[in-house]
């Protein structure tokens, strides 16, 4: 049987200050290649779950295990599988520039010069940002920052990659071109990718499978099509349908079934086809 890269079972987390933030109900369950958008509304518990998944926290009560690890006690073991960037970019910049600041691990674990320097120029040049490596990262663009951290959390090919509201900050072009790329990541390198984020219109294009999380419990998960398709539980857990979705469902009460498409691409063709018919 093949064993999933992260499984969590019913975990439960108190903050110093006595905040106690559960994520329950359905297990999650996440196998390697796949794409997974973690939903919710603001406080629903989304960082306080991917900072489990890194090992950065340990549950007070339940289960969890990262390719097979316990992410916590084998934080050395499983963290060069782990890529991450985190919602605030400007907490994980460690180098001063671009080049230094995408190196940083893999230097740090003693990786010769050489091989280094190959694998900056190359995550670099992938990413369109070649032309930034000598600059100083304090003083890039926000869209800019979140390329370098994307670029410093592949740079060492992590099994799992891990995107706190990654779309947070960033303008219309900078997202786009984020969507693609993760997209190119899952069919170039089979990578798992698990995002938090609260931007329920991106979702469907960039994740396989969504879980619901409302009032510390995990309330729906399953593909983004059928998971929005339940209004009501989307609604109680204080999200809104995505806007694609409402217009769909809502020609679909009058009686015409088009289906829920996925983007706004996919949107057109439907609609385009319907009116040649
Ligand atoms: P989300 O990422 O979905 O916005 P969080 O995991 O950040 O949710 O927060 C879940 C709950 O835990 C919220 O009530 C939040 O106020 C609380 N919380 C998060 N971090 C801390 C902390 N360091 N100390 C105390 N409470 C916290």
């Amino acid at each position: 049987m093949v064993e999933p890269v992260v499984k969590l079972k019913d975990i439960a987390y108190t903050y110093p200050d006595g905040t106690k933030v559960t994520v329950g109900g359905l297990d999650i369950s996440i196998m390697r290649g796949e794409r997974i958008a973690i939903l919710g509304a603001n406080g629903a518990g989304k960082t306080t779950l991917l900072l489990h998944i890194l090992g950065l926290l340990s549950p007070t009560d339940g289960e969890i295990t990262v390719l097979g690890k316990n992410p916590y006690k084998d934080f050395k073991d499983i963290r060069k599988d782990i890529g991450v960037v985190f919602q605030n970019v400007d907490e994980q910049i460690i180098g001063p520039t671009v080049y230094d600041d995408i190196g940083f691990t893999p230097f740090n674990d003693g990786m010769a010069k050489d091989r280094v320097d190959m694998l900056i120029k190359d995550i670099a040049q992938k990413m369109h940002i070649d032309g930034l490596l000598d600059k100083i990262v304090h003083y890039l663009s926000g869209g800019e920052k979140k390329k370098v951290a994307l670029a410093a959390a592949l740079v060492g090919n992590p099994e799992i990659l891990i995107l706190d509201e990654p779309f947070n900050g960033l303008d219309p072009r900078s997202k786009k071109e984020l969507i693609g790329y993760i997209d190119e990541l899952r069919k170039e390198r089979y990578m798992t990718i698990i995002t938090a984020t609260h931007d329920i219109d991106l979702v469907a294009s960039i994740a396989d499978t969504v879980y619901i999380l409302s009032e510390g419990n995990v309330v729906l998960k399953g593909d983004p099509g059928a998971v929005f398709s339940n209004r009501e539980e989307i609604e109680r857990a204080n999200l809104e349908p995505p806007i694609l979705t409402k217009l769909f469902r809502g020609i679909s009460d009058e009686g015409y079934d088009l289906g829920i498409p996925k983007d706004v691409d996919e949107a057109k063709d439907i609609i385009i086809n319907a009116l040649r018919e």
